[in-house]
């Protein structure tokens, strides 16, 4: 069975899409889609060779060679022309490694309508990034498995403003404020306390108190 996170994750790809999972690890994801009738066709990418050797395993035990192919590459070099790639997934990585694999190549994002994001930390780079990169968050959902929290974004292309604290927070999640939403931002703020209050013992250096100013900012 699929994690809550990943079927969060798969909910958002079309029906028929052509999907790139990249960092797919066991291809579980992509072995889900095809299963389930959403997707005929996948990518699954892996740059480390034992995950890449896992992804192809199971790949062949679930009868799916023909639907999906598993490559060894780095990032986005996993998708080809050819493949007529329109969705990709990153999932279970941190926002800053997700927004390096994006960075990395361009051309191949020209191609993609539609990128299923989900970063386990700082999804602020990733909302960053967009911004920048003209993609539009076009939903996001925030969710809790095994006591963790996991956010996931679903990008178009477009154009978008965002707020300081929509880039913090998620504009959708904002709107949304589910309980997963208001426990990970209560205990944010505590966080932030604990290292403001931390800092009320410091020296009072110019970049202390540039930081207790931002920490302000944040919880205010
Ligand atoms: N996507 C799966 C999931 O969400 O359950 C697996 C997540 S796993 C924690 C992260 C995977 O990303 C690892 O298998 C790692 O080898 C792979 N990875 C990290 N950087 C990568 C890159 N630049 N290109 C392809 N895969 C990468």
């Amino acid at each position: 069975k699929l994690s809550k996170r990943l079927e969060a994750v798969a909910s958002f790809v079309p029906s028929g899409a052509v999907v790139a999972d990249i960092g797919s690890d066991h291809a579980y994801l992509p072995c889900y889609l095809v299963h389930k009738g959403i997707i005929k066709k996948a990518i699954a990418g892996e740059v480390v060779k034992g995950p890449y050797e896992s992804a192809v395993k199971q790949v062949k035990a679930e009868g799916l060679t023909d639907n999906i192919t598993v490559r060894l590459a780095d990032g986005l070099k996993a998708i080809q022309e050819a493949d007529g790639v329109d969705t990709i997934t990153i999932a279970g990585m941190g926002g800053p490694l997700i927004v390096s694999i994006l960075e990395k190549a361009p051309e191949v994002l020209k191609t993609a309508t539609r990128l299923i994001l989900q970063p386990n930390i700082h999804a602020k780079a990733i909302r960053e990034w967009a911004i920048a990169n003209h993609w539009a968050i076009l939903d996001e959902v925030i969710l809790k498995e095994d006591e963790k929290i996991y956010e996931i974004l679903v990008l178009q292309h477009g154009d978008m403003e965002l707020t300081e604290q929509e880039i913090y927070l998620g504009k959708h999640s904002m709107a949304k404020k589910t309980d997963v939403f208001i426990e990970k931002w209560s205990k944010e703020v505590q966080n932030l306390k604990r290292v403001l209050s931390s800092l009320e013992h410091a020296e009072a250096t110019p970049e202390i108190a540039q930081k207790k100013t931002e920490l302000l900012h944040l919880i205010s």
